[in-house]
């Protein structure tokens, strides 16, 4: 069975206080019982460490998706990610991206540009077009990308099937709007 991700990322290269952050969230979804408290080894590679499936996760989901968590897999887990990562569709993913302000095609030179911005060497882009500049998330690619030192990773979670007020407590709690990576292998 193939395996597929769906990634929470807040639309911010630097997240202001990531770390603890990540404990906020995390200690909220196990209060709710989204997530087991302690981690094991239910992650995205073997032995990768993650937190299980909690006793009410079925509730921040709809009844399609409630069927659908993924007991019976091995990379079942949420992982948390407090490193720059870049979050990209896996299969099929296109690369385009459009400048805000002129329109024009930048997929190309903002997926070079990446190799600048994972050491740290930058946060912003700017469009070769036309220089807008901006953080790199303010560029949005055709489909949903991110760009940060914050991310969420549910393995296996038929995450479209997340209830949308939960999206919406995440974003709130986050305070940053979000991108919603959904990756395949
Ligand atoms: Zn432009």
């Amino acid at each position: 069975m193939s395996d597929q991700q769906f990634i929470i990322v807040p639309k911010i290269s630097s997240y202001p206080g990531a770390q603890s952050r990540a404990r906020v969230i995390q200690r909220w979804l196990v209060e709710r019982g989204v997530i087991e408290p302690q981690l094991s080894a239910c992650g995205s590679a073997p032995g990768r460490l993650a937190h299980a499936i909690g006793p009410r996760a079925a509730d921040v989901m709809q009844p399609a998706g409630a069927d659908a968590l993924p007991y019976q897999q091995v990379r079942n887990g949420l992982e948390i990610i407090t490193d720059r990562c870049i979050y990209t569709p896996m299969r099929g993913f296109e690369g385009r991206a459009r400048c805000p302000e002129c329109r024009k095609q930048i997929g190309e030179v903002l997926l070079e540009h990446l190799e600048e911005w994972m050491p740290a060497e930058t946060e912003n882009f700017i469009c070769p077009e036309c220089g807008h500049e901006d953080d790199i998330n303010g560029f949005p690619f055709s489909q949903p990308c991110g760009f940060s030192d914050l991310g969420f990773i549910f393995n296996n979670w038929p995450g479209r099937y997340f209830r949308q007020s939960f999206i919406e407590e995440f974003v709130e709690r986050l305070g940053y709007p979000v991108a919603l990576v959904e990756v395949e292998y």
